[in-house]
């Protein structure tokens, strides 16, 4: 064999070596795609990362005028280190900077403590139990499923952004700024509660404070759990109809589409399953509802069994 022949020989056993490197790549990606058709799910490394950001809301904004006809509202100028930040129910805020979060200490430092919590309001406690939730190994258990979703493979970025809104001195400030800040009453308390709910939507997760002020025992990491598992479903905060709120008679569907109640039940017991089974008491409460089942007989009666019950025929439970 002459030298030449033996180089030629070499050159196209490296094309082949090439082009099938280059087929295995293509089957690899193409079968990827394929499975994650079939299922939420594929095999992958694939790393999501969280990022925090702080929102400090000054206060409410004051509506200055109003054009009824068109809707539009005009408000004061936010100052140099402000933004506006719209809640839902068209509630609007002063609002500082957002700021991302690069630790727990600058966590601290942004809610205006050192290592002493005994200033924190509950509400703000419960942005701090959120941050703390992201180094549990329930969250870490979330990432490594996360990572493997559909809407994290086909995500640029794969990032979690998870905003921690405060509005601990949002009733206050309206008597010290007056003439931008509308000053807020007892019936009003509810309706910010609702302007800043916990939600997830395709941008992340937002958690505001005012919700967490009223409960005695804090329930943040249930709340970011469960919001965090909506990220990883195809459509995340849309599921509620046609208002995108979490109304119950939606999660039961509504005149327009009756389906969606399937669809809310399914979304929704998901992320109840993440979020309820971090927490000792929740856990058990997500177990009492599988332990048993119900038959409606009436409006208001039932007839209970115990899951495994062996009067109950797979008939039975197709009637359900
Ligand atoms: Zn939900």
């Amino acid at each position: 064999m002459s030298k030449r022949f033996e180089s030629n020989m070499l050159l196209s056993t490296h094309t082949v070596v090439k082009q099938l490197f280059a087929v295995t790549i293509l089957i690899i990606t193409f079968s990827t795609f394929v499975f994650s058709e079939e299922d939420n799910t594929v095999n992958s490394n694939q790393k999501v990362t969280t990022e925090f950001i702080y929102r400090r809301l000054i206060g409410v904004a004051k509506i200055l005028e109003e054009n009824f006809a068109t809707g539009d509202k005009v408000f004061a100028q936010p100052k140099a280190d402000e933004e506006m930040f719209e809640g839902r129910d068209g509630w609007n805020f002063f609002s500082k900077k957002a700021v991302v979060v690069e630790s727990r200490q600058h966590l601290l430092e942004l809610l205006g403590v050192g290592e002493d919590l005994s200033g924190l309001s509950k509400g703000q406690l419960a942005l701090l139990d959120v941050y703390d939730t992201s180094n549990s190994p329930d969250y870490k258990e979330f990432m490594n499923y996360a990572g493997k979703t559909k809407p994290f493979q086909s995500s640029s970025d794969n990032k979690i952004i998870v905003e921690l809104a405060d509005a601990s001195g949002v009733a206050e400030q309206a008597s010290i700024d007056a003439d931008r800040c509308a000053s807020l009453n007892a019936d009003d308390s509810d309706a910010l509660r609702r302007a800043l709910w916990p939600h997830a939507n395709e941008d992340g997760i937002f958690i505001g404070s005012p919700v967490y002020e009223e409960y005695t025992v804090n329930p943040a990491k249930s709340t970011f759990l469960h919001e965090v598992q909506h990220t990883t479903q195809e459509d995340p905060g849309g599921e509620y109809g046609l208002n995108g709120k979490h109304c119950y008679d939606e999660r039961l569907g509504n005149d327009k589409n009756s389906e969606s109640g399937l669809k809310t039940a399914y979304t929704e017991g998901q992320a109840d399953w993440r979020g309820l089974r971090s927490k000792i008491d929740d856990r058990s409460l997500l177990e009492s509802r599988l332990d048993e089942i119900a038959f409606q007989k009436k409006y208001d009666e039932y007839t209970v069994f115990k899951a495994w019950d062996k009067s109950i025929t797979a008939d039975d439970l197709l009637h359900i």
